[in-house]
């Protein structure tokens, strides 16, 4: 029997969400407020090249079925994440590995570099790390926590490193080998051709009707009433109009630029680690594509962090122990809604990455259709 689906958001876990229950023969409608499909990872093609409109999206994952589910969408080229920190003018290599801690305190060797660093670690000694800052400098010592993580992390959460939770700092990997990939993961890569385009594809189904610059608020009863069910990926504390209190996000302003020179930074990704300079990073959008494009224009885009105020885009969800607990009454509530499911990084409210938010989707999409 087909049933009419309604999707809320055609970010990543929606689209998913909507190819896996048409492909089912289920009749799927999928509404978005913004005037393009894609959700974050939404890249539009300029001048010959795609520019991540809403911040540097590399894929990555060690998830076998998900680096396959989404190569029936896409190709993917070769990119790897080395992105540079730029501290006073001071150039390192990310993440932390042989080349950061020979730039950083001149050593050679996996043997000195674990010297330095255990000699750095010892104002930690014997004590449990209790917030962001001793989680830090417990794993690499002060001199890297104050000149690559202090400044970026407090500008990108917007308060200081002792009032952060620890494990934001523990997704950064630390390494004894001459390796800047960013990333642990068996797999790595960019969509060639866009992200965009990767969910056209995933959204191309006869099945499926797109609504763009609708907002689910808007008749959010007609739509109860209407459809079988509802997936919906905007914020959860949102849908229940806020009754429980309002959960924190973190938002971006982004600042995009086109400059008359081939190159401007050399990489894909600067990170600019102290305090004073403003924005957290400059992407330069060809070095993901190797390249492509302009050979004397080049475009890049600075990334401000922001406070998140009712309106603004909710970027990241700041799971910090008060957010979490209102977060699972909130996932009580939602329970509740039999015809609701709630999935994806503002729905779960989790920090997820785009290959976590796909293997969730698919989780949602085993639990509709049990099969
Ligand atoms: P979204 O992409 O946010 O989609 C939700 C959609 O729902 C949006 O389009 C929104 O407009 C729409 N919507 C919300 N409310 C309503 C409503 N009321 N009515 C209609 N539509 C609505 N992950 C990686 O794996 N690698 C990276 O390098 C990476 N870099 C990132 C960089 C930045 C700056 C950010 C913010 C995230 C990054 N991520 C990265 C994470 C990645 O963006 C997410 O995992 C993924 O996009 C989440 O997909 P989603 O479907 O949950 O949400
Ligand atoms: N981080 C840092 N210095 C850097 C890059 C990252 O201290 O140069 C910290 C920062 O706290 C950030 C966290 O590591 O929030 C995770 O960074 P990542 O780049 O993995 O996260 P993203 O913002 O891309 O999701």
């Amino acid at each position: 029997m087909s049933k009419k689906y309604l999707i809320v958001g055609s970010g990543l876990f929606g689209t998913v969400f909507a190819h896996e229950s048409a492909k089912r023969g289920n009749r799927v409608t999928v509404i978005e407020k913004r005037n393009h499909v894609a959700g974050n990872v939404y890249t539009k093609k300029i001048d010959g090249i795609q520019v991540h409109q809403y911040g540097a999206h590399i894929f990555h994952t060690s998830n076998k079925k998900v680096w396959d589910y989404v190569h029936q969408f896409a190709d993917f080229n070769r990119y790897t994440n080395s992105p540079i920190a730029n501290y006073k003018g001071h150039m390192y290599n990310l993440p932390f590995n042989m080349n950061t801690f020979s730039e950083m305190w001149g050593v050679r060797t996996p043997q000195e570099a674990m010297a330095k660093i255990n000699e750095q670690r010892q104002e930690m000694a014997g004590k449990e790390p209790k917030n962001l800052e001793e989680q830090a400098i417990s794993l690499i010592g002060r001199d890297i926590y104050e000149k690559l993580i202090k400044g970026y992390t407090e500008k990108q959460w917007g308060r200081s490193c002792t009032e952060l939770p620890a494990f934001i700092i523990k997704r950064l990997p630390v390494r004894l080998i001459y390796d800047n990939n960013y990333f642990n993961d068996d797999y790595q890569g960019i969509p060639i051709g866009g992200y965009t385009r990767m969910v056209e594809k995933i959204l191309a189904h006869p099945n499926i009707t797109i609504k763009l610059n609708t907002d689910f608020f808007d008749k959010k009863d007609e739509y109860l009433k209407n459809y079988d069910k509802i997936v919906y990926t905007g914020m959860i504390d949102k849908f229940f109009d806020y009754k429980l209190g309002e959960l924190e996000y973190r938002s971006l302003r982004f600042e995009t630029e086109e400059k008359n020179v081939g190159n401007y930074q050399g990489n894909a990704v600067v990170n600019y680690t102290e305090a004073e300079v403003p924005y957290t990073r400059i992407i330069e959008h060809k070095h993901f594509e190797f390249g492509k494009g302009d050979l004397n224009k080049t475009i890049i885009t600075r990334e401000y962090p922001a406070d998140w105020h009712r309106g603004d885009e909710p970027y990241y969800p700041v799971n910090n122990k008060r957010n979490n607990e209102l977060y699972a009454k909130y996932a009580e509530l939602a329970k509740k809604q039999n015809k609701v499911v709630f999935g994806g990084r503002l729905g779960q409210y989790k920090y997820y990455n785009m290959d976590q938010v796909i293997s969730a989707a698919l989780t949602a999409v085993r639990n509709e259709f049990r099969r």
